[in-house]
């Protein structure tokens, strides 16, 4: 396929190359980064856009989104696929969809999990909203740059998706740190403590997989100095976005909300950005109740 990628930044720039590996013809455009081995550099994202089938975008939100569609889809050829793989509110991403779909474009929303190291190993989870006839153009390339693709519905509903995982999954990163440091204040051993939640009524993947206590569980960004991994200020961006969703619907979501202002208060006052999502444990450790 002829493919367009726009935003070649962290995680842009492996799934782009992944692409290329495969044997698509990969025309990529960065403001700022170069394009990788493999992928042919378009000196504009409406150079990126033009005659492509697909044009991928991987952005940092959902400004920055509604800026370059502007610039691009007049460019688009009639019945190719504007792939948006960025993590944006779910206004933007149905707002970019509409207009895509007035030029007579197949637009599909397509979040992703798995970090950088998903889209270096080719092994993304997509959450992908828009028309079935979309999805199913799309899916070779799903199957190249992730492990799995579940189409969710009408556009939005990819973001919509991410950010209610998102939300369990910031919540529950608290719910795990703080149990944490209540054990050792406790006089609980980690061991032990990790030993039956990971096999009781407690568990989760932030215990089981991505365990924030360093040298238990398997091995995580907390055995790594908290480098992230998924940074604070990315999961805060991500809880953001669910309390703008939350607003906009009137959901009450009171965990999401404390969650939202718990990693707010970590990245800004707290001495949290750069540092992995796992490191509210060393923040509650250091903590008491007031
Ligand atoms: P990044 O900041 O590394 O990359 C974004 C790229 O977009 C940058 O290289 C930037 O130069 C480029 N860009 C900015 N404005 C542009 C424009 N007008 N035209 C073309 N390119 C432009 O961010 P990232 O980590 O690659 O994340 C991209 C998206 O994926 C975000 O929405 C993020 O929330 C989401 N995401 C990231 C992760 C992660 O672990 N990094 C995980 C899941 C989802």
């Amino acid at each position: 396929m002829k493919i367009g990628f726009i935003g070649l930044g962290n995680m842009g720039a492996p799934m782009a190359t992944n692409l290329a590996a495969a044997g698509h013809q990969v025309t990529g455009y960065d403001p700022v980064v170069e394009c990788p081995d493999g992928v042919a550099d378009a000196k504009s994202s409406v150079a990126a856009a033009t005659d492509a089938e697909v044009v991928i975008t991987m952005l940092p939100d959902g400004a920055i989104l509604r800026s370059v569609a502007d610039e691009i889809l007049g460019a688009m050829s009639a019945g190719s696929v504007l792939l948006d793989c960025s993590t944006v509110d779910v206004e933007s991403a149905r707002i970019v969809a509409q207009q895509a779909s007035d030029k007579g474009l197949l637009p599909l929303d397509a979040p992703v999990s798995g970090g950088v190291g998903g889209a270096e190993g080719g092994t993304l989870t997509f959450m992908v909203g828009g028309s079935a006839e979309a999805f199913e153009i799309a899916n070779p390339l799903f199957d190249i740059m992730g492990q799995k693709a579940v189409h969710c519905g009408p556009s939005g509903n990819g973001q919509s998706a991410k950010i209610c995982n998102n939300m369990i999954l910031g919540a529950t990163m608290i719910a795990t740190c703080e149990a944490f440091a209540l054990a050792d204040k406790l006089g609980l051993e980690r061991q032990a403590m990790f030993d039956v939640v990971s096999t009781s009524s407690g568990y989760s993947w932030t215990m089981n997989v991505y365990c924030p206590a360093p040298g238990v569980g398997p091995t995580s960004p907390a055995d790594n100095g908290y480098k992230p991994g998924f940074a604070a200020e990315l999961m805060l961006k991500d809880l953001r976005l669910s309390q703008q969703a939350a607003e906009a619907v009137d959901a009450d979501t009171p965990i999401g909300r404390a969650a939202c202002d718990l990693y707010g208060q970590f990245v800004e006052n707290e001495d949290g950005r750069g540092k992995d999502f796992s490191a509210m444990l060393p923040r509650f450790e250091a903590k008491g109740r007031t």
